[in-house]
């Protein structure tokens, strides 16, 4: 029987202040903490308990991170599985849980800010804009993790939405390839963003579909990126912009009466 439950916890994007409130508290309260990578070993040495055992997940498999949860649980009370950004994308969360019910380990998630939606913060983007776009798609290229059907990114771009794309910043001439091929044009704005968040080292490049992998190249980034492909990039420079109906004066909703136009 263990003694302690394990918490899947969101670390954000880097920032260790974008952790959530409950994750910096059960890091504070946690006995042991198996975190991902150089992304979130900030978030630990502020947040942890000096006598907080800590251990790297980077070399691990995942039956040895189910075992090690397992021992540490029956050692402590709060035991964390810190996860860059939110634990229900790209975290291999359904993976780790099945191997703690396997051993009636008690678990839940505490979610976390997510890399894309820290790079759309970064660049003072909006992923949705009225009569643009009001869909948000978070996708990746296939690497050595196939797509499943319908999932190709040429599919996906169809429907001329945003697109976050996660780990696949090397696969950049793909996604341009992928792009045109679902009807995007080479001027189409592109964005990516290196290390979002991270203090001193994120790095915001804007381009378009056909300089992107280029300007990438010349800031040299080759990892830790997120790529934004939306009809709403650079919105905020337009010259005439579709309003949004909840802050409309023309326009009632539960919280505000319509005001009626001057005449
Ligand atoms: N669960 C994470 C994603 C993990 S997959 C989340 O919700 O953000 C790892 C990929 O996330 C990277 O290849 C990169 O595309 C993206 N990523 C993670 N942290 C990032 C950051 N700070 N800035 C930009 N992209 C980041």
């Amino acid at each position: 029987m263990s003694l302690g439950s394990v918490w899947f916890v969101g670390a954000g994007p880097g920032d260790p202040e974008l952790i959530t409130v409950k994750g910096r508290r059960l890091l504070g309260e946690a006995g042991a903490v198996l975190y991902a990578g150089s992304l979130v070993d900030e978030a630990c040495t502020r947040y942890c308990p000096p006598t907080c055992e800590l251990r790297d997940s980077k070399d691990m498999t995942l039956e040895e991170i189910d075992a090690w949860l397992a021992a540490a649980a029956s050692r402590h009370l709060v035991v964390v599985r810190l996860q860059t950004g939110d634990p229900g994308l790209y975290g291999a969360l359904a993976e780790m849980t099945r191997g703690l019910d396997a051993a009636g380990i008690e678990w839940a998630v505490v979610p976390g800010v997510s890399s894309a939606l820290a790079s759309a913060a970064a660049a003072g983007e909006t992923l949705t804009l009225p009569e643009v776009t009001q869909t948000v798609i978070f996708t990746r290229v296939a690497g050595r993790t196939p797509m499943p059907p319908g999932e190709s990114l040429r599919d996906l771009a169809a429907h001329r939405s945003t697109l976050c794309i996660f780990l696949s910043i090397t696969l950049l001439h793909e996604v341009r390839d992928e792009l045109l091929e679902a009807g995007w044009s080479l001027d189409a704005p592109v964005l990516v963003v290196h290390k979002a968040s991270w203090p001193g080292q994120e790095i915001i490049v804007r381009g378009t579909l056909a300089d992107i992998k280029r300007r990438c190249q010349d800031a040299k980034i080759a990892s830790q990126a997120m790529i934004i492909a939306s009809p709403a990039l650079g919105a905020r420079a337009w010259e005439s912009l579709a309003r949004s109906k909840l802050y409309d004066p023309t326009f009632s909703h539960r919280f505000r009466k319509r005001q009626e136009t001057p005449t």
